[in-house]
């Protein structure tokens, strides 16, 4: 089955408007070149508006970071699907920092990826192990739960083109800004051997080749090459260097390459 790869860029709380008129032009400069991979960047909300206008006739995804789950209503501070989807295509749920700092829920990411399905986003659904969990063995356990809890109830089918409207990105907490990227060869086991599975049993065979996995965690435009050439990796969700344009370019071209 084959996916097309995506990267797209979390660029977390950094780039305040001005800062990322600066950024996105060179941004589009660089990527607008590079064929076969879709591409996205994720800003925070504040600098959805202008990034938009910037990345008009690109083929430039646009992504925010997280959602609430209702519609609308007296929910101070909080931003609905219907608000997100008026911007972007993607939306990113269930980040590991939203879970470490901001009490984020494998139930939590439920309500969040239906509404975002719901309101027409492509969610990119993050999972991934701590590192005790990782040194404790229980890698194979925490991703079966945050696939199944993070995604039941929710009746995932492959569209008319046969894609799946719904990422996830496998980011093993201790990978994430750390510089300590996975080895290539460990995420894609996880993906073959944990992610996949569990999307079978979740959705069937076809559903889970179909849906496309990212890696993320500490990934650079050097070792990138190491996690496009796996079978089972499809792209990547990368932080810190998606806020340098070479460094972003360089790892989308390195997916292009596959
Ligand atoms: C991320 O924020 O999802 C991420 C993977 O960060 P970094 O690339 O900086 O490790």
């Amino acid at each position: 089955m084959k996916r097309k790869p995506l990267v797209a860029g979390n660029w977390k709380m950094y780039q305040t408007i001005a800062e990322a008129r600066q950024l996105v032009p060179e941004l589009v400069r660089g990527l607008q070149e590079i064929m076969g991979v879709q591409k996205v960047i994720c800003p925070p909300f504040t600098a959805l508006l202008a990034v938009k206008a910037l990345l008009e006739g690109t083929d430039i995804g646009l992504g925010a970071q997280d959602l609430f789950w209702e519609l609308e209503g007296a929910y101070t501070g909080e931003i609905s699907p219907k608000m997100v989807a008026e911007l972007c295509q993607y939306v990113i749920i269930g980040h590991s920092e939203r879970r470490t700092y901001f009490g984020e829920t494998d139930e939590s990411v439920n309500r969040k990826v239906k509404a975002a399905l719901e309101a027409g986003l492509i969610p990119i659904v993050c999972v991934g192990e701590t590192l005790e969990e990782n040194e404790k063995g229980l890698t194979e356990i925490v991703l079966q739960r945050q696939v199944k809890v993070g995604l039941q109830g929710i009746d995932l089918k492959l569209d008319e083109q046969e894609r799946v409207p719904l990422l996830i990105a496998y980011e093993p907490v201790w990978a994430i800004g750390t510089g300590k990227a996975a080895s290539g060869e460990f995420a894609n086991n996880v993906v073959r051997e944990v992610i996949r599975p569990e999307l079978a049993s979740l959705f069937g065979d076809q559903v889970a080749q179909a849906t496309r996995v990212l890696y993320g965690g500490s990934v650079k435009a050097k070792n990138a090459g190491e996690f496009f050439g796996q079978t089972e990796i499809d792209g990547a969700l990368v932080g810190g260097a998606s806020l340098k344009a070479d460094e972003f370019v360089g790892i989308v071209a390195a997916a292009a390459e596959g």
